[in-house]
This record gives structure tokens, C-alpha cells and sequence, in this order.
């Protein structure tokens, strides 16, 4: 019997999130599975934040919270977004929810709605799209290819507007490209998106931190797009706290508002203690953000070494966020015995059960001649992944 809704039948599962699941079964059942799957820090989050939330336990915030957040997380927030970003925001215009895919799901579902179209340039994250159609809005999906460092050019752009966009995605740093929009291209797009101004932004920014090529810019900094920008951030990726779930958007105050409204009435506040912890990354010292980033770097370094030297694979130096995403489309069509490997998921099926690495087919980012490997491990799981994938795909004849 199938008596769920449509909305929930169109609905596909989170691929990152179950090629996880499905390494962590392996795992368990003694296979020695490297998980390169999901994107998470390997890191612990830092001690003065736990500090903060043991403090929070034994000072009894264990109450509701406003559904927005406390006053001094947003409080902190709204310093961080000015002393990092240079943007003025109130605390306000700052809605707090579990995790940043709260945050954009929240935007998404106060703004669009059934005949709005949203632009997603892809490879896109694997949400994205998923969060449209439960908006029961259409996704307009613009592929850009590893030729254009899989960015949206502003010809592109524009010949995607219709007079039923309602959304710009963004995400700079991008999962799953590691692409950075530079302040010359956020310009460049701004300067479209200046003659429909009907058209909101959002600005996906959980990568901020994990950036190896200087300042981070977003959009919103470019002249009048902070009154229609809503700009998505967190501690996930910061400050190595993915199971805290903490998310934020800064956005105009009538979006503020809906998603407040919207969160009311179906999660509420985020968790009491999480919003003590992440007030303390916000507002403490951030050291940690920059240990963690060189940590990145010199991992993103060493598996791009090792897989730039597989023939077959096609890749660029990422320039942001914890993941490689080689091309891979030249093993179609090839087999290893029986076996036909006829597509990303294929390729990923088979680089899991031959390799017993983990890594998440490119059809679930929109852009199916892709693989996406997290390097957010430690680098001898980094060495015997890059080994146990190049000997996989050495017997594809
Ligand atoms: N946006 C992007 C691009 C992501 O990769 C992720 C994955 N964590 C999120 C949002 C959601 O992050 P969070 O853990 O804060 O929900
Ligand atoms: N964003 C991470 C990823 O892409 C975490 C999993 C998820 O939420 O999708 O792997």
C-alpha cells in the first residue's frame, strides 16, 4: 500500500547522507570500508565550545527558546556577519534553525511556491533540489562544466530568467566543486540580477571558512542585494560541528519573519544547549577555524596529487570546501567481467564494493559525469582510498 502524498513520492532520499548510511553498515558488518562519502570535518569540535555547552546544561537552559534563537546568539551573529563580512544585519533579520539545510529548506518554503521557478546552477548540492520540489516550485538547473570551473556565467544567467524566477541558489564555496565565486564575479552577476529585482538570492555560505584562496565574499555585499539576499551560514563546517545541528539565515526582516513563522510551527527553536555552544564559536577565538582550514588545504593537496594521477579521471584544483569532483564519464561503458558500468551511481556502486571506498555518484549534484570524494580524513585513509580507487579502476577494461 502506498498511501503517502505526492509531494513525499516525488521526494528522493539524500544520497549523501545514504552512501554514508551504507558505509557505516559495512563498517559494522567488519568490512574495512574508507568513508569518503558524506562531507563532514573529521575534527572534534574545539573544547571552549563543549565548555560552553556543559555550561549551558548546568545553568539550566534547558527551556524553550524563542524559535528564532536567542537574542545573544543572534546578537553574535550579527557581529560576526559585520566584523567578517562587513554586512549590517539587527539580530532580527537573524532566524536560527538545525543546520544551515534547515535555514535554506525555511527560505525556500516561505518564498516559492507552485509556478515559481528557482535558478540552481549545478553540480548543485543534493538538496537543493529536493527542498524545490517540497516547495512544489520547478528547479531550473543550469549545468556549468569543468571547462567553466563549474561556475554560472551571467550570460547564463540571464538567458535562465523568465518572468516566473523567483530564486537565485548560490553556494560559494560550492559542494560538491570547491569553486569560489571571486567579488568580480559576484559583481558581474549582481549587475544582472540588478534589472530584475524582484528576484531573491540564496546565498549558501556553510563553506566559508574552508577557503583556500584569500577573503570570502558574498553576494550580499554587492550594492543592493543585502535587501534581497538571504544569506545562509552555521557551525557545521567552521567549527566541526555537524551533529550540533546550528544554522542560520540573515536575511531582509519580511523573510526573517516567515521563517520564524514557519519554524514555529513545525521544530520551534533550535536546541538550547547547541545555540550556547555555537554562541561561543561565534564569539570566541577562532583559531580553531584557521588549524582546521591549513588542515584542509594540505589534504585537498595531497589526494589531488594522488588522484590527478589516474588516468581517466579529469579534475581541477578546488579552490574551497573539503571535496575533489573528478570527471569520470571516461569509465562508461567499460566492464570488469559481468559488471557494465554504466553511469556515476554505477561507478560509486562499484568503487564501494571493489574498493571499499565510499565516494557519491555525480547524478545525485545534477551532473551524472561526476564523482565527489570528501578529503575531510585523516591522509593515511586519504593514501589507501587514492591506492584502493586506482587499482579498482585499473581492472575496468
Ligand atoms: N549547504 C551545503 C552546501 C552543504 O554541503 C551542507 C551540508 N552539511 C549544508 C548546507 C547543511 O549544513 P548543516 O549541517 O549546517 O545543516
Ligand atoms: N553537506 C554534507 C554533504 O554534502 C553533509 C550531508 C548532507 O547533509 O547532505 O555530504
Amino acid at each position: 500500500m502506498n498511501r503517502l502524498s505526492d509531494r513525499l513520492n516525488s521526494l528522493s532520499p539524500s544520497a549523501t547522507l545514504a552512501m554514508s548510511q551504507k558505509s557505516a553498515e559495512l563498517k559494522a558488518a567488519g568490512v574495512d570500508v574508507i568513508n569518503l562519502s558524506v562531507g563532514e570535518p573529521d575534527f572534534f569540535t574545539p573544547d571552549h565550545i563543549k565548555e560552553a555547552a556543559k555550561r549551558a546544561i548546568d545553568e539550566n537552559f534547558s527551556f524553550y527558546s524563542p524559535v528564532p534563537g536567542y537574542m545573544s546568539l543572534r546578537k553574535a551573529i550579527a557581529e560576526k556577519l559585520k566584523r567578517e563580512n562587513g554586512l549590517d544585519y539587527a539580530p532580527e533579520q537573524i532566524v536560527c534553525g538545525n543546520g544551515a539545510k534547515q535555514a535554506v529548506c525555511n527560505v525556500l518554503l516561505c518564498v516559492a511556491g507552485p509556478g515559481d521557478e528557482v535558478i540552481i546552477p549545478a553540480p548543485c548540492w543534493v538538496s537543493y533540489v529536493e527542498m524545490v520540489k517540497l516547495a512544489e516550485a520547478q528547479s531550473v538547473i543550469i549545468p556549468t562544466g569543468i571547462e567553466q570551473d563549474f561556475k554560472l556565467t551571467p550570460a547564463q544567467l540571464e538567458a535562465a530568467i523568465t518572468p516566473r524566477t523567483k530564486v537565485l541558489m548560490l553556494c560559494s564555496p560550492s559542494n560538491p566543486t570547491g569553486s569560489v565565486y571571486s567579488r568580480e564575479e559576484l559583481e558581474a552577476l549582481a549587475a544582472v540580477l540588478a534589472k530584475y529585482p524582484d528576484i531573491i538570492v540564496i546565498s549558501d555560505e556553510i563553506y566559508e571558512h574552508v577557503n583556500y584562496v584569500g577573503s570570502h565574499c558574498s553576494i550580499a555585499s554587492q550594492p543592493g542585494m543585502i535587501e534581497r539576499t538571504a544569506l545562509i551560514n552555521g557551525v557545521s563546517k567552521a567549527y566541526a560541528m555537524t551533529g550540533w545541528r546550528l544554522g542560520f539565515v540573515a536575511a531582509p526582516l519580511w523573510i526573517a519573519k516567515a521563517c520564524s513563522k514557519l519554524q514555529g510551527q513545525y521544530t520551534s527553536g533550535p536546541s538550547s544547549i547547541a545555540q550556547k555552544a555555537a554562541e561561543a564559536a561565534f564569539s570566541g577565538d577562532q583559531a580553531c577555524v584557521e588549524e582546521m582550514r591549513r588542515a584542509f588545504e594540505r589534504r585537498r593537496d595531497l589526494m589531488f596529487g594522488l588522484l590527478d594521477k589516474i588516468p581517466g579521471l579529469e579534475l581541477r584544483l578546488p579552490h574551497g570546501a573539503f571535496y575533489l569532483f573528478p570527471k569520470c564519464s571516461s569509465y562508461f561503458g567499460k566492464r570488469a567481467g559481468d559488471r557494465v558500468i554504466a553511469s556515476s551511481s554505477d561507478l560509486a556502486l562499484y568503487l564501494l564494493e571493489e574498493a571499499h571506498v565510499a565516494a557519491v555518484a555525480g547524478d545525485a549534484f545534477c551532473a551524472p559525469d561526476y564523482i565527489r570524494f570528501s578529503y575531510a580524513a585523516a591522509d593515511d585513509q586519504l593514501v589507501e582510498a587514492a591506492r584502493r580507487v586506482a587499482a579498482a579502476l585499473a581492472k575496468l577494461a
